[in-house]
Formats: C-alpha cells, structure tokens, sequence
C-alpha cells in the first residue's frame, strides 16, 4: 500500500471566506500515485472546515447568512469562550461545516458526483493555517 502526505498552506485576507481547494487535492492524488484508496483532506485548525458541495456563488453566500444567523459573530460578549479570544463563533461554525472529507479515488481521479468539489471555509482567517491531505490505497 501507498501513502502520501501533503500539507496545503492557507491565508485569507478576510476573518471568513471560502476556497475551492478541488485542483490542490487532485494534484496530490496524481503526486501520489495512488490509482485506487482514499483521499482524507481537514484542516489542522478548529476555527476552520473543509467540506463538499456546490461551487456556485449564491449559495456559497447562503452559507455564509445561514452560520451567521446560528452563530453570530457579534456581540462578542455572548459567548463564554470570549474574553480569552473573539472567536466562539468561528469554532461553532466550523463545527456545523464539518471538519473533513473523505473522497474515493478511482483511476487516479477524484470520483465525485456532479456537481461535488472541495472546499476550505475559513472562519477566523487574516493569518496562516494549514490543510492536511492524505493519501493511501495502490
Ligand atoms: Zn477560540
């Protein structure tokens, strides 16, 4: 068996916002090797998700409202967990998004449903943070 690891680096300018990340995890799958396994991707941060769905803008929008009506990031002093930071709301967001997914690899592709890709949702952005891929299979 096979096994690749990458780590990709990220850096938002903004405090929240939404990458697709599809064309990096599949450049590792082809570094990789790997024809048949799997294909995990998280980021290493808890203020941070990745996730699959659609890229289409609206909805990436509908995202965003949507956390921000479950978990507002304002008023600070709602949250027991400010005070030591201003970032309550990121972690619960994130955990609604998700921390990973994992993605079936078939023939050296990324075998996703129609309208699937990956995506890294940054809730806490304006500075680095780092996404794990790895790879294992044959
Ligand atoms: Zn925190």
């Amino acid at each position: 068996m096979k096994t690749y690891r990458e780590v990709l680096h990220m850096h938002l300018p903004a405090r929240r916002g939404l990458q697709n990340i599809t064309r990096q995890v599949q450049r590792a799958v082809e570094a990789s090797g790997v024809k048949e396994g799997l294909v995990l991707v998280n980021p290493m941060h808890i203020t941070a998700s990745v996730f699959i769905n659609d890229d289409e803008s609206g909805l990436h929008h509908d995202f965003e409202m949507w956390l921000e009506k479950l978990a507002p990031e304002k008023p600070y002093s709602q949250y027991r967990h400010n005070g030591f930071e201003d970032n309550a709301d990121a972690h619960l967001k994130r955990t609604v998004m998700g921390r990973e997914v994992v993605e079936a690899i078939t023939w050296g592709k990324l075998d996703f449903g129609t309208w699937e890709q990956i995506f890294y949702f940054e809730f806490d952005g304006k500075r680095d943070k780092r996404v794990l891929i790895k790879i294992i299979g044959e």
